[in-house]
């Protein structure tokens, strides 16, 4: 691997001040895959310096739009070219499949495309002014400093989210990826360098939350925080950001409910059940797992969603034939193994799963079985918490109400889905599910064009789509008198 593995601060490829390293662990094996600077306050001390210099100086902010559209272009174009090797980078290092990681980059690629396109369509717009004689009107500027915080799921697809439209607007930025998950984030800056962002404008700080990330939640200089990750440290970075009264953008977790209705085309809807779950093992912010099955259906559906899963292929992400690979760490593998045991005793059914699988193969892994949990009800933490990992929970219903009752019944508002052929009823249940994003007869599907994001506590703010270009402006109204005379008042 040609990585060159280091902090990027200041145009600088650097190792951590401390000197300390982490070891990047592979899911898969356990294998020590790569060893990277441990950052800490003093490194993302000086990132948040370089990029106050750089933002302050105006190089990059005064670049002209359509220049700094076309550098972002690049990144895209770069990502496409070394795309093989990022996905096999990605794979390696969060144990998802190699396909799944081909689409991500693709995605990641077009995000980057999106906003390219945006960054010199966004000069503002004359206002009617109530006052003869005079101009009005609005321009939107680039926030300043932004420190950006990513999760571990998807590593550089999030980071995509992030760093195109910040780039696209003028803005400096320090982003801190997962300590688990950095390396494509580290690639990616080297692509950012070969694109020709300038030095101080993109920095990188690799480390902890508690150390790197808590600095750049509370630093004065860092005047917004874009973060996606859980809802705890969601909240302790509202506390943390509230030093300076930053701009915040957060994509929290969500507890996503996807309803089925009798009427819908029946083996679609377990496929795509499946797929809305499974997929990365499960541990995807938008992942369907909570099911609300209705009731004349209900056995049927649990019924086919079981021998399904029984089928599922573990193994390496490497391996064509694998569909699932193994949870990113130890660490949350025994949390999906505590929230199954709660369930347990909650009271609901194990329909399948529930365990490690016994393959030898997979031993040294971090694999745990897809687990579905049939007679759920809200009232159970299994039903109201995140799992972030293979995990269902399915409920029953009678009534259309109800369903849409059931899906609401949560602090989250990320995602949902409404299985039906009855358009009409569809679209009555997604007006009144409160998600950021509803999908009828689909599920997980997103691109760059629309946004992204959460109702409740599920977060502030919209990544991707148009949206996502507001996140890093400031807006501003400008107003110029063109025939000054003496108001006469005082
Ligand atoms: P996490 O909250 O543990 O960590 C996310 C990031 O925050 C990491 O980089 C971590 O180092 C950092 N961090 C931790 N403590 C911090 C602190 N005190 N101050 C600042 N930063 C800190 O989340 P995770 O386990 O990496 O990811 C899983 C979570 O992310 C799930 O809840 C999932 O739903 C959520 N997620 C949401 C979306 C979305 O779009 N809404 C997308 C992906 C993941």
């Amino acid at each position: 691997m040609n990585l060159k593995q280091q902090q990027y601060i200041n145009g600088k490829w650097v190792d951590a001040l401390s000197g300390n390293t982490r070891e990047i662990i592979n899911p898969f094996n356990q294998e020590v895959i790569a060893a990277v600077p441990e950052g800490d306050e003093a490194d993302t001390k000086a990132a948040i310096a370089a990029a106050r210099k750089a933002f302050d100086n105006g190089e990059w902010s005064e670049t002209p739009a359509t220049e700094r559209g076309a550098i972002v272009r690049k990144i895209a174009e770069l990502i496409e070219r070394d795309k093989e090797e990022l996905a096999r980078l990605e794979s390696l290092d969060t144990g998802k499949t190699v396909e799944e990681s081909r689409g991500d980059m693709d995605d990641i690629a077009g995000v980057f495309r999106y906003y390219a396109e945006l960054a010199d369509k966004n000069g503002g717009e004359l206002i009617d002014s109530p006052v003869p004689n005079s101009i009005s009107r609005v321009v939107h500027e680039p926030v300043g400093v932004c420190g950006q915080i990513t999760p571990w799921n998807y590593p550089l697809l999030q980071a995509s989210w992030k760093l195109a439209p910040a780039l696209a607007t003028g803005n400096t930025l320090i982003m801190k990826p997962s300590e688990i998950t950095p390396l494509t984030t580290i690639k990616v800056f080297e692509l950012m360098e070969e694109a020709g962002v300038p030095a101080g404008v993109a920095n990188l700080v690799l480390g902890a939350g508690s150390t790197v990330g808590a600095e750049l939640s509370s630093n004065v200089d860092v005047d917004l925080i874009s973060f996606t990750g859980g809802i705890v440290t969601g909240k302790k970075i509202m506390q943390a950001a509230s030093a300076n009264v930053k701009k915040l953008a957060l994509e929290l977790g969500g507890k996503n409910p996807n309803i089925i209705f009798a009427d819908a085309d029946f083996e679609t809807a377990v496929d795509q059940a499946l797929n809305g779950v499974f997929f990365h093992a499960g541990q995807i912010c938008s992942a369907g797992t909570r099911l609300i099955v209705e009731e004349s259906i209900h056995d049927e559906f649990v019924s086919a969603l079981v021998e399904r899963v029984k089928k599922f292929k573990l193994g390496s992400g490497f391996d064509e034939d694998t569909q699932m690979g193994p949870l990113i760490s130890a660490e949350h593998r025994a949390k999906v193994e505590e929230y199954v045991e709660t369930g347990i005793k909650e009271g609901a059914t194990l329909a399948v799963g529930g365990s490690r699988p016994e393959d030898p193969e997979l031993q040294n892994g971090f694999f745990y079985l897809p687990t579905i949990f049939t007679d759920c009800t809200t009232d159970m933490s299994i039903v109201q918490d995140e799992a972030f990992g293979p995990v269902i929970t399915v409920e029953k219903f009678r009534e259309e109400e109800e369903a849409v009752k059931l899906a609401n019944d949560s602090v989250y508002g990320l995602a949902g889905g409404v299985w039906t052929n009855d358009i009409p009823k569809a679209e009555r249940c997604v007006k009144k599910m409160r998600m950021g994003t509803v999908w009828i007869n689909d599920f997980n599907l997103y691109f760059p064009h629309a946004p992204w994001g959460g109702f409740k506590q599920s977060g502030i703010g919209r990544e991707l789509g148009k949206l996502g270009i507001e996140e890093y402006t400031e807006t501003k109204h400008i107003f110029q008198n063109l025939k000054p005379e003496p108001v006469n008042w005082f």
